[in-house]
């Protein structure tokens, strides 16, 4: 335990029961005075005015590593934290130096594995808790490529805020790189609903972030809204602390969950008054520091973010969640197309060529749905072919029409909805499996999955998307067969792999 947390905790305690006889300075404000202004805050970019440049355009690194140690807010150990340069493109990334091999994560939502009071990174057994305070920084002052050192399992909580971790930067002084910046801009409104919480992502040519915060009885209610560049950043959001309230200390605690709080770190609230070991930094600093939460979870899309975002009540889940829409909207022109048919093919001369005869072919050797579930035993849901279009000697295709009808998508993700990977491998392996019962040996039989190897997903498959399974038998040896097999959606490979079959007779039931 570290020194003086569980002592800072008791003494939270202590003053918010009203109890007199507090060890050390505790200020408590009362809420219906004004907080006073928040003065004494030194700007950290004295003399780097040219670093924070709004329009810019290519990517930035650190210049050079920069270090801090403090303690963890859930561990309440120390830990190490440095910051590196990293090559373009390479995003930000956590190290676990103190775990064998070194292992990394990538500051992305895909790697985002809970969200319950912070964010918690994870790839393999490897976690890092607490990253969004670090993230913060690095998106506010657009540093789009860094690696994070950490010889723990979370960063330092510092004083609960970004402020520690923008010196750190300032220190590290920041590098353009020659790759040039590719922000997304926000298409179209995106809305969300979680809970509470209330979104809307607009179009706009920045970044900005319109906030309303609240408690459940509302008596902190704030509302902010801010431009968000690197000078605003550093001014008006880097130094807001978190905030907790009083009726969930006893929680945490019990759950082991802020073994590294204190007062030095974190803003506490009871009924009407704030304790706090030094006055409030802002009018409105619990907004703020929703806003400092914003930027940081929103910076796990991996690119910067040009829209105008309105959060009422926002937390880490509903973050995260919209990272994942706007992720959506980034794919979603490809599946809009989609759904007016495939693209014409075009050579590379550029010229139209005759579309694929898809009919002809399945009269010379194709099947429809009646003619597979005479083959396959499986039925909707978990029929995963619609049409064969070709068979050829050992190679077949089919195809598989994806629609936000599929039961799946109910449940996989809501408001996100993706094929499931292991669902493209049922369609390779029913694919195949119809491959085997078409020769002539094999009528009477059931094709049993055996194995799959070489297993990759490489793109998301969306509702609108048509999967091409293209699948060619490989080696059949006995009653034992392996085939290859890739799912492709507009000509590109979304997923791939071997599957091995064994033959057995139906059994009687
Ligand atoms: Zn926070």
């Amino acid at each position: 335990m570290p020194p003086g947390a569980w002592f800072a905790w008791d003494m939270a305690w202590r003053v918010a029961a009203g109890l007199r006889h507090s060890r050390g300075p505790v200020c408590i404000l009362a809420l219906t005075s004004d907080p006073p202004a928040p003065g004494g805050i030194s700007p950290l970019a004295k003399g780097n005015a040219g670093l924070f440049n709004a329009a810019v355009l290519h990517q930035q690194t650190l210049s050079r590593p920069a270090g801090y140690s403090g303690v963890g807010l859930h561990s309440g150990n120390r830990v190490t934290m440095t910051f590196l340069p990293a090559p373009a493109n390479a995003g930000i990334r956590f190290r676990r130096v103190d775990l064998e091999g070194k292992p990394e994560i990538e500051a992305r939502v895909e790697n985002v594995v809970e969200n319950n009071r912070s964010t918690t990174l994870a790839k393999g057994n490897t976690r890092v808790h607490t990253v969004e305070h670090v993230l913060a920084a690095f998106a506010g002052y657009g540093i789009d490529n860094a690696v994070v050192e950490l010889d723990s399992n979370e960063p330092p909580i510092a004083d609960g805020s970004s402020r520690e971790f923008c010196k750190m930067i300032q220190a590290a002084g920041i590098a353009p790189q020659i790759e040039r910046l590719d922000p997304y801009k926000v298409t179209a409104p995106i809305e969300l609903r979680m809970g509470e919480t209330e979104m809307v992502l607009l179009p706009d040519e920045g970044f900005k972030i319109t906030c309303t915060s609240s408690d459940k009885e509302a008596r902190f209610t704030q509302f902010f809204t801010l431009e968000v560049t690197p000078k605003t950043w550093e001014r008006e959001l880097a130094h807001a602390r978190t905030f907790c309230f009083y009726e969930e200390i006893e929680y945490l605690i019990k759950n082991g969950l802020i073994k590294g709080g204190s007062l030095e770190n974190a803003v506490v609230i009871r009924d009407d008054a704030v304790l706090t070991t030094e006055p409030l930094r802002y009018p409105e600093e619990f907004v703020r520091h929703k806003m400092l939460d914003i930027v940081g979870d929103l910076s796990l899309l991996g690119r910067p973010l040009h829209g105008h975002l309105i959060a009422v009540k926002p937390g880490h889940a509903a973050n995260c969640e919209l990272v994942r829409l706007v992720n959506a909207q980034m794919r979603r022109p490809l599946a809009a197309a989609q759904t007016f048919g495939p693209p014409p093919a075009v050579s590379e001369e550029g010229e139209e060529l005759p579309a694929a005869p898809v009919e002809a072919v399945a009269q010379e050797g194709g099947m429809d749905t009646v003619q597979i579930m005479q083959i396959l035993p499986h039925r909707h849901p978990f029929l995963m072919v619609d049409r064969v279009v070709k068979i050829d000697g050992n190679f077949i295709t089919g195809i598989k029409n994806v629609t936000i009808n599929e039961i799946f998508f109910q449940g996989h993700f809501p408001g996100h909805p993706i094929m499931p990977g292991v669902l493209q491998l049922e369609a390779i392996a029913q694919v195949a499996g119809i491959l085997m019962m078409k020769r002539a040996e094999s009528r009477g039989q059931l094709a049993y999955f055996m194995s799959a190897e070489d297993v990759k997903w490489r793109k998301p498959v969306v509702p609108g998307d048509v999967l091409v399974v293209e699948v060619e038998l490989i080696k059949v040896r006995g009653k034992i067969a392996k085939a290859k097999g890739v799912c492709k959606v507009r000509g590109e490979i979304v997923s791939e792999a071997a599957v091995t079959f064994i033959l057995r007779e139906k059994q009687l039931t």
